[in-house]
């Protein structure tokens, strides 16, 4: 199929190549002319393991294309992905100016039947408006061509993005006719070894409904269980046992349980508040997604506040090792990462941070945490702990998970660590002399 990709971002790009390595003929379209270029050199503007091969073995191949003209890109192709960001309004709304624009320009330069497929997170109810877009802009050129418009929501991770989309556990399509859900059917038949058995099949607004309460549900597994932590320290209980005792039934399951210093990322912070804002707008007050968030906001900071507690409330001549920017692992975005806020509030303080992360620092220093001067980016893991009163790690990298200790003590000024992904063994530590601080876990 001749597929055209609009906004070249996690999303596009990865959606795209992996669209281009099935053998479908892909052009990935942005208006971001620097990214363009250099995606064309072969230069990937984000860190995502395993795209980079395959972008280049498909541009090489040419079954995958970049450009920044979409009216170049609408005759003759199947299918056109819609992957622009969606962010949060000033209202906690989903913004679809992006989306919106894209229609238009759809409706502006298209000349062959078309389905224009809805992959960004939108709120339900968008499919509408953007079928009413290109409707309009048919109009005004006077021209009736042929279109639908599916919702196929993306459910891809940040740092295993290729395998997610390689290998999807679902792919959900809404669309309104019979016709179209089979094409939509056949373009992902070639991802599923034994038939589309995967492939769930809806009404529009039910799939643009979907993305949000799957958003939703996990971001509500990680606020209960960052509150039950809270609980837990309050009580004398061990978050971590009491995570392992809870996992065992069947009904609650282990996966999306980890205590922590909250979610960021690009996704569940605006789509909590985007599914609070469309239940507002239809007259509902949605009070346990709305807390989701709350609990949420508190726990980006209770590893500021565990420093603050230890360390008092100036922290004017002390230094802290931070150990991850990024919001999570094997990922380079740090949209609403924990360590902003963690970074911030220590800076406000009078602290001064040395920070390293394996992938983050060019974000950080060039957009997240731009301009601040009491932080100073390291080498390694082991180069922020010069002269450090303690260690805060935020990022459960790998390269954190066992790492030299007995560094560590010597490098830092006293052995101190904070651990606000709970990935050492607390006993361990303080067997090897570290006063240790984790989450769901009051200290001794
Ligand atoms: P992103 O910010 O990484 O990329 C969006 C891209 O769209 C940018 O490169 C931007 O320049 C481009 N763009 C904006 N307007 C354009 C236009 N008129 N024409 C062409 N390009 C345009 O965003 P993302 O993280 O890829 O997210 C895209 C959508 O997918 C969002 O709705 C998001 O919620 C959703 N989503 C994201 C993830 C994720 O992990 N990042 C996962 C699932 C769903």
């Amino acid at each position: 199929m001749k597929i055209t990709v609009i906004g070249t971002g996690y999303v596009g790009l990865v959606s795209g190549t992996c669209f281009a390595e099935m053998g479908h003929s892909v052009t990935c379209i942005d208006v971001d002319t620097k990214k363009i270029e250099k995606l064309k050199e072969g230069i990937i503007p984000i860190f995502e393991p395993g795209l980079e091969a395959m972008v280049k073995r498909n541009f090489k191949n040419k079954t995958l294309s970049f450009s920044t003209k979409l009216s170049e890109h609408l005759e003759g192709c199947d299918i056109a992905f819609i992957a622009v960001g969606t962010p949060m309004g000033d209202d906690g709304s989903a913004d679809l100016k992006y989306v919106l624009q894209v229609a238009k320009e759809i409706g502006q330069h298209m000349t062959t039947p078309l389905i224009v497929v809805d992959k960004s997170t939108v709120p339900v109810g968008t499919a509408d408006k953007v079928r009413a877009t290109i409707k309009e802009a048919l109009e005004e050129r006077n021209v009736d061509v042929n279109f639908q418009v599916v919702s196929n929501p993306e459910f891809l991770k940040e740092g295993d993005a290729i395998n997610d989309f390689m290998k999807p556990d679902r792919v959900v399509v809404g669309a309104d006719d019979e016709e179209t859900t089979e094409k939509m059917r056949a373009l992902y038949s070639t991802f599923f070894r034994s038939g589309s058995a995967r492939l769930i099949t809806m009404d529009v607004r039910s799939a643009e409904m979907t993305k949000y309460v799957a958003n939703a549900m996990l971001a509500t597994k990680i606020s209960f269980m960052n509150e039950v932590a809270n609980i837990c320290e309050l009580v004398g209980a061990d978050v971590n046992d009491v995570r392992i005792g809870i996992g065992s039934d069947n009904r609650i399951g282990y996966s999306f349980i980890y205590p922590g210093s909250g979610y960021g990322g690009s996704c569940f912070p605006k789509d909590v508040k985007a599914l609070h804002r469309t239940a507002a707008e239809h007259g509902y007050e949605a009070n346990l997604v709305a807390a989701v968030e709350a609990v949420n906001d508190k726990q980006k900071l209770v590893i500021a506040k565990k420093v603050v507690k230890r360390f008092g409330e100036d922290l004017t001549g002390k230094t802290f090792a931070i150990w991850g920017l990024a919001f999570k692992p094997d990922t380079d975005d740090m949209r609403e990462a924990p360590a902003i806020y963690v970074i911030k509030e220590l800076v406000s303080r009078g602290a001064k941070i040395r920070a390293y992360d394996p992938k983050a620092m060019h974000e950080a220093q060039e957009f997240y945490l731009k301009g601040i001067e009491a932080v100073t980016y390291c080498n390694s893991k082991y180069e922020t702990l010069v002269d450090a009163d303690a260690m805060i790690l935020l990022t459960d990298w790998k390269e954190f998970r066992i790492p030299d200790f007995e560094e560590l003590k010597t490098q830092l000024k006293q052995p101190v660590i904070f651990d606000g992904r709970n990935q050492y063994n607390d006993k361990m530590m303080k067997k090897n002399g570290f006063e240790y601080f984790q989450i769901g876990k009051k200290s001794d």
